[in-house]
């Protein structure tokens, strides 16, 4: 019998149980994924948008994973504080760190402090009802907000700016952020990409939405895009994405009231309390170099979605630089792996985790042969008895789930508790 431990229960999470479950019979394996939050799947809940349903589906992959007997959930416990890293090592065969990268890099500029500055994962957390971010209460008093960075968060984070409050039915935005949307004065987004057109990180599918939205009107300067001919030189999906700016470009100014700006080359050098300050950039072959010209973009909010950090572990070995685990292909130390983006950045779609998850599975199998020795589950368990920590059961979770259920809005499939409290409560049938 393999024990295996996989801290985290997002993707990479769930698609490391997942292969471990296939990869050993049900007599052959005991797997315990470990979360600090009281509920599961990560980011499918607390950082997919919303609005972005069909994505969050594929939790119902991951429950499937969970409802077999070698897979345990064991919610509401903290590795690095709950229980070590050297405890979980005594305990388990294998330890596979798959926390995520929740943590916003910082921008590094002057003023990146000043408390109309949020990142991404605050501000994503926030609407998406994260505990952590729940109290966020963001500024949206102001007209001008400032998006930093073109990649998909930056389009997420100007698309839920600019959308109305109908355009979230069928949506499970967090009713805190639903209503302080509803009364945003926000009207005129600007999106900051340090590079050009052709550098975007935007998938074609979520910038073609910026298209369809109910009172916002993406607009592209024409004359900040490369000649069409050049277009013939990027991959297939980079060309759609780019189509879709020279669309923005060339439809008509509209008269809608929410302006969603593209400001190419265009890289953000300090911060003041009603503004952005902005250096032009040009393109060095693909990298960005300032050319010494500023100017100020009005900003009574910033938010900064120009990617994340993997949180440290105490003893778990660090990389400073890129801000995950220092690993070798997912090997940390013997018996201790990460996957996903604790391994490898935040980069990629959901997807990508699931062959990161199956390989790292395969390093295990050849590292840990049967696994005899570890005593697995029930070790764990006297652990956190002994410490007065009770850990949510996947039953718990279907608890909770199915009060997040019955109190949603009439067009929402669910209003998440945004308190750790009161998701203990609903999984203890309070
Ligand atoms: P990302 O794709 O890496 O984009 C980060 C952006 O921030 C880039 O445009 C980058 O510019 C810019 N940036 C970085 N540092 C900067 C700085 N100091 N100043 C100005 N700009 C800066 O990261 P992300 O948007 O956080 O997304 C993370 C991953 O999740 C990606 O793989 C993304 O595709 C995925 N995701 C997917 C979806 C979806 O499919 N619907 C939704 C959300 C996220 P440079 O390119 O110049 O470095």
């Amino acid at each position: 019998m393999r024990h295996i431990a996989v801290v985290g229960s997002g993707p990479a999470g769930y698609y490391t149980a997942e292969a471990a479950a296939k990869r050993w019979s049900e007599a052959g394996v005991r797997i315990d994924i470990i979360d600090r939050l009281p509920v599961p799947f990560g980011l499918i809940r607390s950082g997919v948008a919303p609005d972005h349903q069909s994505i969050k589906a594929v939790s119902r992959r991951y429950e499937a994973t969970n409802l077999t007997d070698n897979v345990r959930f064991v919610g509401g416990v903290t590795v690095g504080s709950d229980v070590t890293i050297d405890e979980l090592s005594a305990v388990y065969d294998a330890i596979v760190l798959a926390t995520g990268a929740p943590a916003d890099r910082p921008i590094g500029i002057p003023g990146d402090e000043l408390p109309h500055v949020i990142g991404s994962a605050a501000f994503v957390g926030w609407y998406n009802g994260h505990p952590d971010f729940a109290d966020l209460d963001p500024p949206l008093s102001g007209t001008n907000a400032v998006v930093v960075g073109n990649g998909n968060v930056a389009l997420d984070v100007a698309r839920i700016l600019a959308k109305t409050r109908a355009e979230f039915d069928g949506s499970d935005i967090a009713g805190h952020a639903l209503d302080a949307l509803e009364a945003s004065a926000v009207r005129c987004i600007s999106i900051l990409g340090r590079r050009g057109p052709h550098q975007i990180a935007m998938t074609p599918k979520e910038l073609g939405e910026l298209g369809h939205l109910a009172r916002a009107q993406p607009r592209v300067d024409a004359a900040d895009l490369p000649p069409p001919a050049d277009d013939a030189a990027l991959d297939p999906g980079q060309r759609k994405s780019v189509h879709h700016l020279r669309d923005f470009a060339a439809a008509p100014p509209g008269e809608k009231p929410v302006t969603l700006d593209f400001d190419f080359l265009a890289s953000p050098v300090a911060i003041h309390p009603d503004r952005v300050t902005v250096e032009r950039t040009r393109l060095d072959g693909d990298r960005a170099v300032g050319t010494g010209e500023t100017y100020d973009v009005p900003a009574s909010l910033v938010v900064a979605c120009i990617g994340y950090r993997t949180p440290s572990i105490p003893g778990v070995p660090y990389d400073e630089r890129a801000g995950r685990f220092a690993n070798t292909e997912g090997r940390i130390a013997p018996g201790l792996y990460c996957v996903g983006w604790a391994r490898r950045g935040p980069s990629g779609t959901i997807g990508t985790n699931r062959p990161d998850g199956y390989a790292v599975v395969e390093l295990i199998a050849d590292d840990i042969g049967d696994g005899e020795g570890k005593p697995g589950r029930p070790a764990l368990d006297a652990l956190l008895a002994a410490r007065g920590v009770e850990p949510v059961t996947f039953r718990d979770w279907q608890r909770i789930d199915a009060a997040e259920i019955a109190r949603a809005r009439p067009d929402s499939p669910r209003e998440k508790f945004v308190r750790i409290e009161d998701m203990v409560a609903a999984a203890r049938g309070a």
